[in-house]
């Protein structure tokens, strides 16, 4: 742990610092460290809730028109087209999300140290 009065590390659990004499308090989370740690929970719950589900059931949906349409309608085809890339784009949109919040999470924690 670190002297809260001269800055200076001591052996964890030593009642008084060698450096300067004053005694050691533990250190509890300062209020600022348990605001970044509340940031950072609720980012993780965020990152947690970004769920593939939705585009991946969209491309399959479009695969499925787009097999359609090989049997049966050259405008299927072309719907199933349209879904599958609105697939795509939707789920580069929810990786970018999470990248996003996961180098928020970096920097809050980089404030802590
Ligand atoms: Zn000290």
């Amino acid at each position: 742990m670190f002297c809260q009065k001269c800055g200076k590390e001591n052996k964890e659990g030593a009642a008084f610092c060698n450096a300067c004499g004053a005694p050691l308090i533990p250190v509890i989370t300062s209020s600022k460290d348990k605001v970044i740690q509340a940031k950072v929970k609720t980012k993780r719950d965020q990152i947690e809730g970004i769920s593939q589900t939705g585009p991946i059931l969209a491309c399959l949906v479009g695969l499925l028109f787009l097999f359609l349409g090989f049997l049966f309608n050259f405008l299927i085809l072309i719907f199933g087209l349209i879904l599958l890339g609105i697939a795509i784009w939707w789920s580069s949109g929810r990786e970018n999300e999470r990248k996003k919040l996961e180098n928020e999470i970096k920097e809050l924690q980089a404030e802590m140290e």
